[in-house]
């Protein structure tokens, strides 16, 4: 089944919602990173996350960060989503694995630390992007950013991620749903979506039991009157290039790339986000430096 993501509005304009199904996306960040599992579910939450949001940017230039900075061993997690739900993203240590916590869950939370900082990074192409920064709350990913929807947007929100890796390392489904209460929201309208947040079970187990986003939609919309949009494909890709990192290398300066020159007489330059290597000779480099300041 392919990767989906759709957005929901009641008609009555008091609830909306993100629905997705990630599991190709996320066995592809595993893959390419050769993530551990609390790796992979940690990676895997944030980049789904980020797919959804991002599904939501209406400029092609406009990108979205979330970057969850902890105090725990994988450092940070970094996922980069654009206008149409492609993502990118990677963990500072893509091999830390903890023991599963006591329900059964991989425990994201230890590894990214309960401590630090939430940045979500909104690029709309202007000079300065828009950055949001919120405590972490618990690590969990979910939690931190339903803690940043009522922070920093003063959105009442519920964000659900999830990740079930299988025996042989591989992602088995993801997904996850963003559900937010507008401003015309009653007392009634909170009280259902609570009840149906609670009975509602978690995404990855009922996106491998067949349900798509639109059912969960439905599932968490009962009764309602529903307006589906925005619906898309989101894709792990990166769109990196030799350009790009010679432009990377041109901004170290003159000083850096000369040492460059001297002491290796090349460069390889690895993408953070899909392993890439970008390689640039020694007559490469004494062009990047005389563009160079
Ligand atoms: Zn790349």
């Amino acid at each position: 089944m392919k990767d989906y993501i759709v957005n929901a509005i009641t008609s009555c304009g008091s609830i909306r919602v993100i629905a997705a199904s990630s599991t190709n996306l996320c066995e592809k960040a595993r893959e390419i990173h050769d993530f551990s599992p609390t790796c992979a579910a940690a990676v895997g939450r944030a980049l789904t996350a980020a797919a959804m949001i991002g599904s939501t940017l209406k400029g092609e230039e406009d990108t979205l960060t979330l970057q969850f900075k902890g105090n725990g061993p994988i450092g940070r997690v970094i996922a980069v989503s654009d206008n149409t739900a492609t993502v990118k993203g990677y963990a500072g240590d893509p091999y830390v694995d903890l023991p599963l916590k006591k329900n059964g869950h991989l425990d994201v939370g230890g590894a990214v630390g309960k401590q630090g900082y939430l940045s979500v990074i909104r690029d709309f192409g202007m000079k300065e992007p828009y950055v949001g920064q919120v405590d972490l709350v618990t690590g969990e990913i979910a939690e931190d950013l339903t803690y940043y929807y009522a922070k920093s947007e003063q959105l009442p929100s519920a964000v659900a991620l999830g990740v079930i890796v299988d025996t042989d390392l591989s992602v088995k489904s993801a997904g996850g749903f963003i559900i937010q209460l507008l401003p015309g929201a009653m007392d009634e309208d909170i009280d259902r979506v609570e009840k149906a947040i609670a009975e509602i079970g978690e995404v990855p187990r009922l996106i491998e039991q067949g349900k798509t986003p639109r059912d969960i939609v439905e599932m968490l919309l009962d009764g309602y009157e529903i307006e589906f949009f925005d619906e898309m494909e989101p894709k792990y890709e990166c769109d990196c290039s030799k350009d790009r990192m010679a432009k990377a290398l041109i901004s170290l300066g003159k000083d850096e790339l000369r040492q460059m020159i001297e002491e290796d007489g090349k460069a390889e330059v690895c993408c953070q986000f899909c392993n890439a290597k970008h390689l640039f000779s020694k007559e490469e480099l004494e062009e990047l430096e005389k563009s160079s300041r």
